[in-house]
């Protein structure tokens, strides 16, 4: 794709552009900004040459005041443009945080890297950048030209100089782009890599508390912090030196247009005042090529979260709006589906073929690692088919988009994971509270009764990730969230992996009911009561449908299979078969 193939298409230089009028004024801004500077330069020739000279206060005092107000409207244009920035960052993170949003959870949902966090890290830094004082270089510098014109009209030979150390810092600038690209990537990586780690150990403090893991797992993260340290050290090292050199360029520049304007006040060519106007005319010209020079890391860092957003943002397009989808009855198919996991290539699910018809009771058995949760996660769409095909009544999900088919499906994932908030606004899935949905939800997963016990009932908050709960309290909240809003679809990983009796008793109790209004159910659990209820059974192995079919034809074969002495045989690792209660 050509470059400006890129741009054009891209959001977010879209989203730049339609802050087009920002940009604009405040290069206006800029402009008023920039010629208010050569007051001071003026001020001086007037003070040196006609003041001094002709020595009349009313001269000086109204040159004076002239300057005072040309300050004031200076200050004006500085402070406005200053303004307008803050405004644009404002619209620049409403125009992209939703985008920015999606596309960072899909990325972490479908490819199960990068966190959503670090998108926004990313939006906050090309935000910052752009609508920080750092931009301001980058908008004075095109006048650098005029003021180096202004100390040619002055003399020939002073705007020579100013050219000659314009192009010293450029010079400079342009090294220390070339000795920055790359650490600044690399430090940018080993930054995000010694977080991740830290983020990770974090989230599992108690099992490294308990287990006394602490020592290892900080040998581990002080290497990456030393190569983070390491990098960094050697980064700020280059800017430093680069500042430094550009910082003594600068006095040079002083000291040196200083004496060539006494050269020429000596040969008599220019006025003192002049000499003295050009003194701080050419610091100012210069000024903004070593702002750029202090500004570039900056710069660099922007860029490359600009280019991570680009690529986010082109990976994952916004979902087409699709308002006028159809209700969905609950008829669900697969054939031959082949998946994968995110970010990976190897198959874990292999010519599965499935077909779960509405008021249906689906369970799916196999031994560990046989891959029933990513047939769950394939059955709501969490984890893409990547051969053959999934199909919600006949159709594939992308009949619906995520918003409308979202609430017609209820999945309770194998790892509980609820978020901070009430239990009431968690059962709802944090859309506004409806309170007869949430009671009969409560209710259809046997719920009700220990809500009304905790000290706030339904509005008792629960902790970040529901850590005020038990396992098992967290996993019925959660079977009370599937079941919100009396989805078509029930797709639940493990449902009663933490249930005592009474729980599960609750939970045949709902799929009793979820059957009898016709709902398709799809359950991976290895307890016996569920399997009483099942219409169906469907047993995977090593990714692969192993057997299927009607449940009591499914049982009196795994029976089969486990009395057979064949040890060597594929039955022979079935999972044992599970006695069904009378
Ligand atoms: P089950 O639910 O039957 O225990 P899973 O569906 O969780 O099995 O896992 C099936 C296989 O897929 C396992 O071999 C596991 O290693 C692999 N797997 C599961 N999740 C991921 C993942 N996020 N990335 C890569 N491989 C995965």
């Amino acid at each position: 794709m050509s470059i400006s193939g890129f741009f054009s298409r891209s959001e977010i230089t879209q989203a730049l552009r339609s802050l087009q009028r920002e940009w604009v004024v405040i290069a206006i801004f800029s402009m008023v900004a920039n010629l208010l500077m050569l007051a001071p330069t003026l001020y001086m020739l007037q003070i040196y040459d006609r003041v001094l000279v002709s020595r009349n206060e009313l001269t000086l005092l109204v040159v004076s005041l002239l300057i005072l107000f040309l300050f004031a409207a200076m200050a004006f244009a500085e402070w406005a443009r200053s303004r307008l920035l803050v405004r644009a960052g404002v619209r620049l993170d409403r125009l992209l945080g939703e985008r920015v949003f999606s596309a960072g959870f899909a990325r972490s949902v479908r490819e199960g890297g990068g966190s959503p966090g670090q998108s926004f890290t990313d939006l906050a830094e090309v935000r910052q950048f752009l609508t920080g004082p750092s931009i301001f270089a980058f908008f004075d510098l095109p006048w650098a030209p005029i003021y180096i014109g202004v100390l040619f009209l002055l003399h020939p030979l002073l705007g020579a100089v100013a050219v000659v150390f314009a192009l010293i810092q450029a010079a400079l600038a342009w090294l220390g782009h070339q000795r920055t690209v790359e650490p600044s990537e690399s430090l940018a990586k080993a930054q995000g890599r010694s977080h991740a780690y830290l983020n990770g150990k974090l989230r599992n403090a108690e099992a490294v508390e308990a287990m006394g893991m602490l020592q290892q797992l900080h040998h581990r993260w002080a290497l990456l912090q030393a190569r983070y340290a390491e990098l960094h050290a050697a980064a700020q090292g280059l800017t430093h030196r680069i500042t430094a050199w550009s910082k003594s360029v600068r006095y040079a520049q002083q000291a040196l247009s200083l004496a060539v304007g006494a050269l020429l006040v000596i040969d008599g060519q220019i006025s003192a005042g002049a000499m003295i106007a050009a003194n701080v005319l050419m610091t100012r010209a210069l000024a903004p090529i070593d702002q750029v020079v202090s500004a570039w890391r900056g710069f660099l860092g922007a860029r490359a979260a600009f280019f991570r957003l680009e690529q986010l943002l082109q990976e994952h397009p916004p979902l087409p709006k699709i308002s006028a989808a159809p209700r969905l009855q609950g008829d669900v198919q697969l054939r031959d589906v082949h998946a994968t996991a995110p970010g990976q290539v190897t198959p874990i699910l292999q010519q599965v073929d499935l077909h779960a018809p509405p008021g249906s009771l689906t369970v799916v058995l196999g031994p560990s690692g046989s891959g029933k949760s990513t047939l769950a996660r394939v059955l709501v769409g969490v984890w893409p088919v990547s051969q053959g095909e999934l199909l919600f009544d006949g159709q594939p999900p992308t009949a619906w988009s995520h918003e409308t088919l979202g609430p017609q499906v209820g999945y309770l994932p194998q790892d509980t994971v609820l978020f901070g908030g009430t239990i009431a606004e968690n059962i709802a899935r944090f859309a506004a509270v409806d309170s007869a949905k949430v009671i009969a939800a409560a209710q259809c997963a046997g719920l009700h009764e220990m809500v009304l016990r905790f000290p706030k009932g339904y509005d008792t908050p629960i902790g970040e990730g529901g850590r005020l709960l038990s396992g098992g309290q967290r996993q019925r909240i959660g079977l009370a969230r599937a079941l919100y809003g009396d989805p078509a679809l029930l797709v639940l990983d493990e449902p009663n992996a933490h249930l005592d009796d009474v729980g599960e008793a609750a939970l045949l109790g709902a799929m009793r009911q979820l059957k009898e209004r016709g709902k398709t159910v799809v359950m991976v659990t290895h307890r016996a009561g569920v399997l009483a209820l099942a219409d169906q059974v469907l047993v995977l192995q090593n990714g692969q449908v192993q057997l299927k079919g009607p449940r009591d034809e499914v049982l009196a074969q795994l029976q089969a299979a486990r009395q057979a002495p064949a040890p060597s045989s594929a039955a022979g690792s079935l999972p044992a078969p599970q006695p069904l209660p009378a």
